[in-house]
């Protein structure tokens, strides 16, 4: 279905959040469970519909986009436009766009800010579908703009936030459930300096061999933990044992923060770092050492990578005021909180 497209020439706000994931990585695209949550960093385009050009200037790139439409190329430069491109194309939108990018978030570091991108530019342009079909949508373009043949976590969460609120979301039954974050509880991001490359071959990879994985033994997130002994490739076996885990961890965890236990979460966020470091091998050591710092900081209950991995944020549960200064620890970082989902806003003219 193409989704319609507002013809009137209006100026206006687009905000989309980017999203931690507080467990439960690489689990989305093999049908999993995870549990992340969208929060109050994100990327907000201001800018009027009207005329046949698509032109959009990213502050943060300093770069602009200019493209006659219709746009047919996703493969154009500067390569941040590529998402715009993909967008747009999806939308086989019609109606022209003169705005700015601006953007809260690290780029590039696990808090999702392309798929934040994606989703700010479908309601600037002026998608008209369901918050579903929004996050299809930017799954699309991401795979149309990079290659990338990512899961859904990052749009679900970006196009489902809610304030206050954690998602546990089930990628096999596609449902959301909303889990109210303990008052008591603090999430802080950390840069860990290191620059990641979702786009690289390693999460292809990874990807490639969660089916070889499913194709000896059924769906991951069905199988139990035994049944990762009939995988002869011990490479494999190890993936696969790393999601059948990572799945169980997410269930404990929306228990545990329902039942407002940090410090049963935060152990599961421990483990699931060990997991991902080990099983799944997507860690670095700058980023277990980031992980081994924080949990050593008293009043830390644990933390562990997030997002595709390769470097990023660190993402740590912590009772109220453990880490004061989020950017004491490596320069960059953000105490950071559930926050509502995508939205545009028309604005007088
Ligand atoms: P993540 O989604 O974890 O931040 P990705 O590598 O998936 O990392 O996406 C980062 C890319 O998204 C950037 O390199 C850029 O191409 C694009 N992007 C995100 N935010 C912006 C922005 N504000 N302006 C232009 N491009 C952006
Ligand atoms: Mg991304």
């Amino acid at each position: 279905m193409t989704p319609a497209v507002n013809p009137a020439m209006t100026s206006l706000v687009a905000h989309a959040p980017g999203r931690v994931n507080l467990i439960g990585d690489h689990t989305d695209y093999a049908g999993g469970l995870a549990l992340p949550m969208a929060i109050d960093l994100g990327t907000t385009i201001i800018g009027h519909r009207g005329g046949d050009q698509l032109r959009l200037h990213s502050e943060q790139f300093r770069t602009a986009m200019m493209e006659a439409l219709p746009i047919m190329d996703t493969q154009i430069e500067p390569i941040w436009a590529r998402y715009v491109a993909a967008v747009a194309t999806d939308m086989r939108l019609s109606l022209g766009f003169d705005g700015t990018i601006t953007s809260t978030l690290p780029l590039g570091a696990g808090l999702s800010s392309s798929a934040s991108l994606e989703i700010a530019v479908a309601l600037a342009l002026g998608f008209d579908g369901t918050p579903m079909e929004l996050a299809l949508l930017a799954q699309r373009s991401e795979f149309a703009a990079v290659g990338v043949p990512c899961g859904l976590l990052d749009q679900f969460a970006c196009a489902f936030g809610r304030d206050g609120h954690a998602l546990l979301i089930d990628f096999t039954a596609s449902s959301i459930e909303p889990v109210l974050m303990p008052e008591n509880l603090e999430i802080i991001v950390v840069h860990s300096g290191v620059e990641r490359t979702l786009a690289g071959s390693a999460y292809s990879e990874r990807r490639a061999a969660c089916e070889t994985a499913a194709s000896i033994i059924g769906e991951l997130p069905t199988c139990a933990i035994g049944d990762v002994d009939a995988i002869s490739d011990p490479v494999v076996r190890r993936r696969a044992r790393h999601v059948i885990t990572e799945c169980e961890r997410v269930r404990e965890g929306a228990h545990a923060l329902r039942s407002d236990d940090g410090a049963g979460f935060g152990s599961l966020m421990i483990e699931s770092h060990a997991s991902l470091r080990n099983d799944f091998e997507v860690s670095t050591p700058e980023v277990d050492d980031l992980v081994a710092r924080l949990i050593s900081i008293p009043g830390v209950h644990g933390a562990r990578m997030t997002g595709a991995g390769f470097g990023g944020c660190v993402v740590a549960a912590c009772k109220p005021g453990a880490i004061p200064e989020p950017t004491s620890i490596t320069g960059r970082g953000w105490k950071v909180q559930a926050a509502g989902p995508a939205r545009v806003e028309m604005l007088e003219v």
